[in-house]
């Protein structure tokens, strides 16, 4: 280090700010995760500068020798990594892994199914003000009202009654497993294509610690940057019948030249994610997540669902006079604890504002933290929410919860030198 810092000393100053941030907070946004130094290392290399339209072996550009090896190494791991037919490591992000599904398989008006934005869904699986919602006749499913997780029956029900030309499951924000039997036989009784998004839960799949959706699913999409803990990124995995056609879709179809960096970062990612360490690391960010919904509830907080098999949770302040999403995530991030609002199934608060807030713990069990730390930070959350309206009273917890952070080394080399 440092080039920047010499060529660019306000971008660079910036960069170090976030680096401590990063470090001297406790993030607990279940969509977010910190990279090794190997992936960033390979994330800011050089083949940034390539072009490379097309795919191994077949580019539209010469001097694809290197990245071509890159893209191989990225797919290769990837297919003994899920144990699917197919894999396209080129997606820019998880919105254009979707599109691309959905432009493969549907045409425009086509009916679809999706779990609600409301209920857990994603902006791209159907929400009036995304292009899925402009493009496709979506319906949303929702949780039960009484247990707040998918009924597969009624999913059945609704399925047969709207008649979808494709199904898709996977969420955003939905803390119980999602059963993948139950919605392909949803599908073959409609005779729908089934996509399942695992964006957030895909270090699971690959860990073997949530039921894999591969043996079943038509398409499966995912982000790379999520549990799955690679660069920022998406991918999709098909059925090998479908695999021209997808292919053709992801590049001239929706996209240009690949962002081979980003693939060979990908590579790294999944071959870290091949190890034995990353199997325990996933079982540890369950470990957590258990951890820290247990002394949630503990200390009188209502989880959606009841609470996780996964790496998330949802805390819900319904009813509770006078709170809401918006208020407890300002108050976590002056305490120096990062979460995102978020809506609860039949939530009576708008978008902005919202009833829960969703806690995740892939990125504190990157730090090392154990489930006895999660004892500690439900303990700084229930304190920063009781005294939300003193800027004074949070100050003094950001002090103690970044003492705490600093037990947790993260990008110490980066930090040393700055
Ligand atoms: C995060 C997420 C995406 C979108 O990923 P981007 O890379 O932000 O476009 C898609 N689907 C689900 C379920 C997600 O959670």
């Amino acid at each position: 280090m440092s080039y920047l810092k010499q060529a660019d000393p306000e971008l660079y100053d910036v960069m170090v700010r976030e680096t401590e941030r990063q470090a001297h907070k406790v993030v607990l946004i279940a969509s977010e995760n910190f990279v090794s130094e190997a992936v960033l290392e390979a994330n800011g290399g050089v083949m940034t500068n390539k072009y490379a339209e097309g795919y191994p072996g077949k580019r539209y550009y010469g001097g694809c020798e290197w990245v071509d090896a890159a893209e191989n190494l990225a797919r290769d791991r990837a297919k003994q990594l899920f144990g699917c037919e197919h894999v396209n490591v080129q997606p820019h992000s998880g919105s254009q892994a979707n599109m691309a599904v959905y432009f493969t398989a549907l045409k425009p008006g086509d009916k679809v199914m999706g779990l609600a934005l409301a209920h857990g869904g994603h902006l791209t699986h159907g929400h009036p003000i995304n292009f899925s919602g402009f493009l496709y006749n979506f319906v949303g499913y929702e949780v039960d009202r009484e247990t707040e997780v998918i009924n597969y029956d009624h999913l059945l029900d609704q399925a047969r009654e709207f008649q979808p030309r494709m199904i898709v499951s996977g969420a955003s924000a939905y803390p119980r497993f999602f059963d993948f039997e139950a919605i392909r036989r949803a599908c073959d009784a409609v005779g729908a294509y089934m996509m399942v998004d695992i964006a957030h839960i895909a270090g699971l799949v690959a860990a073997g610690l949530h039921p894999s959706p591969i043996p079943f699913a038509d398409f499966v999409t995912t982000t790379t940057h999520k549990t799955l803990r690679g660069p920022r990124g998406g991918m999709i995995m098909c059925k090998e019948k479908y695999a021209a056609d997808l292919d053709r879709m992801v590049m001239p179809g929706i996209q240009g030249g690949p962002l081979m960096h980003t693939i060979a970062a990908k590579a790294v990612a999944f071959k870290e994610a091949l190890t034995p360490e990353y199997k325990d690391y996933q079982r540890r960010i369950i470990e957590n997540a258990k951890a820290l919904a247990e002394a949630l509830k503990k200390l009188g907080y209502r989880l959606v669902a009841g609470g996780t098999d996964t790496h998330l949770m949802l805390v819900s302040f319904v009813g509770q006079e006078g709170m809401t999403g918006k208020k407890a995530e300002n108050a976590l991030d002056k305490a120096g604890i990062v979460v995102n609002k978020n809506t609860v199934p039949f939530d009576p608060e708008k978008p902005f504002v919202t009833s829960g807030i969703r806690l995740g713990t892939p990125a504190v069990t990157t730090r090392g933290m154990k489930p006895g730390d999660m004892t500690t930070i439900a303990g700084f959350i229930d304190r920063a929410i009781k005294n939300r309206k003193s800027d004074e009273a949070l100050a003094a917890i950001a002090k103690e919860v970044a003492d705490f952070s600093k037990r947790f080394p993260l990008y110490e080399e980066r930090l040393k030198g700055a």
